[in-house]
């Protein structure tokens, strides 16, 4: 069996009987990056000399009997708006393209301080607002089931990387959907934890009461294993969970499932009128599958869930607007080096006119759109309105969860309404880009953990994704059922580079259908 198509405890039992040192499983993921990564464009800094360097040491702490953790010496990439010390960390922004943070966020410490290797960092949309992955200084990231659409975004990279087999995990972050959708675009399996539950320490923000950090990963396992390196109150962040069961340890992967589930059909998400006939079969069967393994199957209402788009798309921006007015050229960043040539009584002053400079040449039109709204919607006068009202159904939104979780045990449903889409297909039409979100923002804004993991592929050959949702810090029941479903279905992770007639290349006018 090839080194990159390991399990992660396989990789982990692999190094701790010495059949594998971390250099080897290192460098088979560095050859795959020098392979996969020029047509994907998944890993925006590639970090060779420090990985190998990292590998060594942790195979002389391996030879020394003394491993920082099960899992040290394993590789990952991370979304490239985790601040990683002395590397570059640019949230893929022109305005941040030379900033190099002089501290680690707190997942990277934990992954670091558990003895993993940093392979590099990985491609999103501008400071994460997006969903293809198409708005970084670094140019598009490409899908590798079909390299002419789009990998999702805004974690897009990240997805990809694991796909294609760059990293056997990688680290994401989920404001709204950011790491569930590109798992369901790229057959991988993807965990946004509730919110609060994996510290957000040196994480760029975004929206703050709605970003989170999780992960992408081969299996629910696996991702178990990384949610158990990475969960667990950190006192810099102060909406961090200190909860006494936090973090989990999923060392050994779940076997069995506690019976009886009850697993909750959304109405409105089955009926929506935006969702693929493909999926929806598709989400039916692993209904059907749930049933005859000995689930109960409940029919149930989240009212208030189509609200979730336009409650998101308010909420979000104005956090965004007030987090973004941090970049103003003056503490770092861009700053324009344009000379204003207006006269003194003309610019309103040079200090403010560098600021619009800066900021005008420094952000792309989404970031700057998404300024715009968040500025509007907070503005007196319209506050009440918009960004009140629109917390007001956050609530509703999140007691329809509660009511449903009442009920029952886990939500299931379809993560995004269609496969993955043509590149460029949406990024002049916002809407367009806001509806795939239809799926994934009620997690967001309830702050619930959500998992999205790989439930069959279209007749075109691309994946589809089921997502599972659960009641806050029920992390441990979310990782415990999609385990038992992928091994109930005896699930194999889905790659594309394992056969390579599943691939449509450039050029070859599938990529068009
Ligand atoms: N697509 C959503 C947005 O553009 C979600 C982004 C995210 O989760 N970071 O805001």
């Amino acid at each position: 069996m090839e080194i990159t198509s390991l399990s992660l405890s396989e990789l982990s039992s692999r190094l701790s009987d010495r059949s594998l040192s971390s250099r080897e499983i290192t460098s088979a993921y560095l050859q795959r990056i020098d392979l996969e990564n020029p047509s994907i464009s998944a890993i925006c800094h590639i970090l060779t000399e420090s990985a190998l360097l990292a590998a060594d040491q942790s195979d002389e702490r391996w030879t020394r009997g003394i491993p920082r953790s099960m899992f040290d010496g394993i590789p990952f990439a991370i979304k490239d708006i985790l601040c990683t010390k002395g590397i570059p960390t640019t949230c893929g922004s022109r305005y941040l393209e030379k900033f190099i943070p002089p501290y680690n966020a707190t997942v990277v410490e934990k992954l670091l301080g558990a003895g993993l290797v940093m392979l590099g960092k990985a491609n999103l949309d501008e400071f994460a607002m997006g969903g293809s992955t198409e708005t970084s200084i670094f140019g598009v990231t490409r899908n590798p089931w079909d390299l002419a659409r789009t990998p999702g975004g805004s974690s897009g990279g990240s997805a990809a990387a694991v796909a294609a087999r760059m990293a056997p995990f990688s680290i994401g972050t989920d404001t709204g959907g950011s790491i569930r959708q590109p798992a369901a675009y790229c057959g991988v399996c993807g965990i946004k934890p509730t919110y609060g539950r994996v510290s957000r320490y040196g994480l760029v923000a975004f929206a703050s009461s709605l970003d989170s950090v999780g992960a992408f990963a081969n299996s629910a396992a696996d991702l178990g294993s990384v949610y158990s390196l990475i969960a667990g109150h950190d006192p810099l962040d102060s909406t961090s969970i200190n909860h006494p069961s936090s973090p989990i340890s999923f060392s050994n992967p779940i076997a069995t499932l506690p019976f009886p589930l009850r697993v909750g059909i959304v109405r409105e998400h089955l009926d929506h009128e935006g969702l693929d006939e493909e999926v929806r079969k598709s989400i039916l069967q692993a209904i059907d599958l749930m049933k005859s393994a000995g689930a109960e199957i409940v029919e149930l209402s989240l009212p208030h869930s189509h609200y979730g788009v336009p409650t998101y798309y308010i909420i979000a921006p104005s956090e965004a607007s007030s987090n973004l007015s941090r970049y103003d050229g003056a503490h770092y960043g861009h700053r324009s080096s344009h000379i204003s040539n207006r006269n003194a009584s003309e610019a309103a002053s040079p200090l403010i006119d560098m600021y619009c400079r800066s900021r005008s040449e420094g952000f792309g039109p989404e970031v700057k759109r998404r300024i715009m709204l968040g500025t509007y919607t907070l503005s007196s006068g319209y506050y009440d309105a918009y960004y009140l009202k629109a917390l007001r159904v956050r609530r509703l939104i999140r007691r329809d969860y509660d009511e449903a979780f009442s009920k029952v045990d886990v939500l299931l449903g379809p993560t995004t309404p269609g496969p993955a889409f043509p590149l460029g297909a949406k990024i002049d039409d916002p809407v367009q880009m806001y509806l795939e979100d239809w799926y994934t923002v009620g997690a967001n804004l309830a702050g619930i953990p959500a998992i999205s993991i790989p439930c069959g592929k279209m007749q075109s050959g691309l994946p589809i994704g089921m997502q599972l949702q659960t009641p806050p810090l029920a992390e441990e029941k979310l990782l415990q059922v999609a385990h038992w479903y992928q091994t109930t279905i005896d699930y194999k992770p889905m790659h594309p580079s394992d056969d390579p007639s599943n691939r449509f290349e450039l050029g070859e006018g599938k990529g068009s259908r």
